[in-house]
């Protein structure tokens, strides 16, 4: 098990789209345990396999609070199968964009099929926190990040930021002034 290097924007490599995992093996399983790695040691709450590079559909996630027992969870192949009419907001961060939060609007409750681990076929419903992470890792398997909800006027801001903290090599341009638990991944 190894924690791996998270990508953070701009890197293009955010904008690609996952292939689907075809076999679970030795490969997909040291994958996930070096996510889960990765995702704690962060910390954050959810991950999927492009933040480490890896353009795969592959999700982890642990929504377990502190004093909690850990909850891991594995989402293989994860797709949203229904979306109910309701909206909630949440206020969004991503490890990918670290230490920016902005509040993102999205449906409350989802229905989602995944494949778990064993190579079972699952679907759950999801309200709440868990619908929400759902729906932002399952975006990172498509290419999208939370910002692209924000006004573009913000999104701009955000991007010229990283952009610049990327030249100058510090990665991180933004202060650390709130709880990192709000990363959601
Ligand atoms: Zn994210």
């Amino acid at each position: 098990m190894a924690v791996r290097d998270i990508l953070i924007i701009p890197d293009k490599r955010l904008r690609l789209k996952s292939e689907p995992v075809t076999a679970i093996d030795k490969s997909l399983r040291a994958l996930v345990d070096d996510m889960f790695e990765t995702m704690y040691a962060a910390p954050g709450i959810g991950l999927a396999a492009i933040q480490v590079g890896v353009p795969q559909r592959v999700v982890t996630m642990d929504l377990a609070k502190k004093d909690e027992p850990k909850a891991p969870q594995v989402f293989i192949n994860p797709e949203v199968t229904w979306k109910g009419d309701e909206r909630s907001v949440y206020e969004e961060g991503c490890l990918s964009i670290p230490e920016y939060y902005e509040e993102v609007e999205r449906p409350s409750a989802v229905r989602v099929k995944f494949l778990d681990l064993d190579g079972k076929a699952r679907e759950i419903e999801a309200t709440g926190l868990l619908a929400t992470c759902l729906q932002h890792e399952i975006d990172h398997t498509n290419g999208v990040l939370f910002i692209d909800y924000i006004s573009k006027l913000k999104r701009d801001m955000v991007m010229k930021k990283f952009k610049k903290a990327a030249k100058l090599g510090t990665g991180k341009p933004l202060a650390e002034d709130k709880e990192p638990s709000h990363h959601i991944g």
